[in-house]
Order: C-alpha cells, then structure tokens, then sequence
C-alpha cells in the first residue's frame, strides 16, 4: 500500500463513506464570460485584462458568451444530460473583496445541464456515479496576500481572472471511496479535453476539485454531517484528501464527537485537512434572477449541432 490509500482503522469497518464531488473547470473560450476582455494566460501580468464590467462598476451591462455556453451543453451531450428549454441566469448574493459587484452571475435552479452520469474503471471493477448538474458562471478576481516595503501585511487584488467562464459540474453523493474520488476526477478530466472543452490543468487551476464527505454507519440510509475539502491540487491529492478525511471522521465520531458542517482545507505537506470556515447554506446567498440578462432559449437546432 502506498500512501495514497491509507490503512483503513479497524473502526472503518463500521461506516460506509458517502461522497459527492463538485469539479469547477475553466471552459476554453477566447473572451471572458460577460465582456470583450481576452482570456489571460495565467501568468499575465496583474489587472492587465479588465474592463468596466468584470470590474463590477456601477452602470454596466453583462452579454453571454456563446461559446461558453456551447462547451456546457457538449459535456452534458458527453455525459448523457439533458438541457432544458429555456435556461436563465442567477445572482449569488456574497460580500467578498474578489467580488467586485457584490454577486456572482451564476445558474441556480435551471443549469445548462442535469440528470448524467460517468462511468469507469477502478481497482473494484467498474463504477458509475450520478452528475447531478453542470452549470456555468463567472470566476472571482484573485486576492494575492504579500507583505509592504516595510513588512505590513497587504491584500492586493487581481481582477485577471474576474468574470473568466467556469463550468460547475456536480455529482450525485454516489461516491463511496478515495480512489473512486480520484478516478472520477481523472476520467471527467479526459473527457473534457476529448471534446475539447478545458485544458483542465489541475496545477494552474483550471480545473479545482471539491470532496464532500460523510461517513454513515454500513447498512443504514441516512447520510451524516458532510464536510467540503477544498484545495486539492492534484489527482493523487484528492485521494489523499478524502481518504484522510474519511479516517478523521471516523475517528471523531468513534469517540462519540458531534461533526460540524464545515469547509476544510488540505495540506498536502502534513498530509491532514483542516477548518477553513463554518458552511454557508444556500439560502445565505439569496439567490435570484439576474435581471440585467435575458433568459437563455435553447432551440432544438443549436442543441442538435
Ligand atoms: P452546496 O451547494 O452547499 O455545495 P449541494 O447540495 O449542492 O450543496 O451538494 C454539493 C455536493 O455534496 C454534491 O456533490 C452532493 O452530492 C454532495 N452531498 C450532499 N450531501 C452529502 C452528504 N451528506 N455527504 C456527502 N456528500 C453530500
Ligand atoms: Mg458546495
Ligand atoms: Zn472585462
């Protein structure tokens, strides 16, 4: 056994992990998603590919990119989704200093794509897990954390990467192990380079994993206090990750702790995930229809092609 698929503790017999994963992937496209900014490399240098809109100034309107959209609907083709007649977009409602306007343009309740699947290969035999939905919105501006000519601590922020289309995709929580964590990761990578949708490079971020994970007692149905690992930067990390987090959750709940539904970070370094912040629900965000873009009909012809 390599590191990568801990021993599983005696106690891992008694629980069963449940695990859903959310992929969020950079779709190729040459301009950004709601303005005429080029895509930047991602070592251009900062705020050199902005523009009123994905700088969020007051008075400004978004258009859609169709060629992001387009990329959305082939991966649900390549998955085995169905997209609806009419989609539309909504606003994520949360005050960050990445954020600009205050929200982010996003899909909520009428995604590009739902109801697919993925099917592969691992050690067990072969696996198919549910993708609940793919959606697109818009990234947020990056916070780059350095330290002044006197050593003060500064927060600076690059709006390079502001509004660049990132495609969501969700799975159903039919994940059950690591390796299946990290061979999903795999197999979704290639198909999206095989339609050539993203570059997908998990180093450069163009392709960010997220593991919830639960732990339920084997045998029974309802599933319990999940936990989202974040910050995952390569596939063997994402094994890592959840198996780790599967042990620490085990562990806890041996001893008879209570699991909060937190965001957890990893380490790869120490090799553990740790608290980042207590989970917001998606009612926190307020979500509602973005009244600045048109509801987005998608005609039998368009899908067809
Ligand atoms: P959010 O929007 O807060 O991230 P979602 O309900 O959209 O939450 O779920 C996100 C992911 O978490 C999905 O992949 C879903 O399958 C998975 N998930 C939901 N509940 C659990 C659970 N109890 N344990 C593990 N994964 C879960
Ligand atoms: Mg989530
Ligand atoms: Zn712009």
């Amino acid at each position: 056994m390599t590191d990568a698929t801990p021993r599983p503790a005696a106690a891992l017999d008694r629980w069963e992990a449940v695990i859903g994963i959310e992929v969020h992937c950079q779709v190729r496209t040459a301009s950004k998603m709601f303005c005429a900014c080029a895509v930047p490399h991602p070592d251009a240098a900062p705020n050199t590919h902005t523009c009123p809109v994905c700088l969020g100034l007051p008075g400004t309107l978004p258009t859609i990119n169709r060629r992001a959209v387009e990329h959305v609907l082939a991966t649900g083709a390549a998955i085995g989704a169905s997209a609806p007649a009419t989609t539309r977009w909504d606003r994520k409602n949360y005050f960050y200093p990445d954020l600009p306007k205050g929200y982010q343009i996003s899909q909520y309740d009428l995604p590009l794509a739902a109801h697919g699947s993925l099917t592969f290969d691992t050690s067990a035999g072969p696996v198919t897990i549910g993708i609940r939905r793919a959606h697109l919105e818009e990234d947020t501006a990056k916070l780059v954390h350095a330290a002044g000519p006197d050593g003060e601590r500064l927060s600076l922020v690059d709006f390079n990467r502001s509004s660049v289309p990132l495609m969501e995709i969700v799975t159903e929580p039919d994940v059950r192990t690591a390796e299946q964590a990290r061979r999903y990761a795999e197999e979704l990578r290639l198909l999206l380079r095989a339609i050539d949708v993203s570059d997908a490079e998990m180093e450069n971020g163009q392709m960010r994993v997220e593991a919830n994970v639960s732990l339920r007692l084997r045998g029974t149905e309802p599933f319990g206090t999940r936990t989202e690992v974040k910050n995952m930067n390569s596939f063997r990390a994402v094994e890592r990750a959840v198996a780790h987090e599967i042990e620490r959750q085990a562990a806890a709940l041996d001893t008879g702790e209570t699991l909060r539904q937190e965001t957890r970070g990893w380490d790869d370094v120490k090799g553990a995930t740790y608290v980042m912040r207590v989970k917001e629900d998606s009612a926190d965000y307020r979500y509602f229809p973005e009244p600045d873009l048109p509801p987005l009909h998608l005609d039998a012809a368009w899908l067809a092609r």
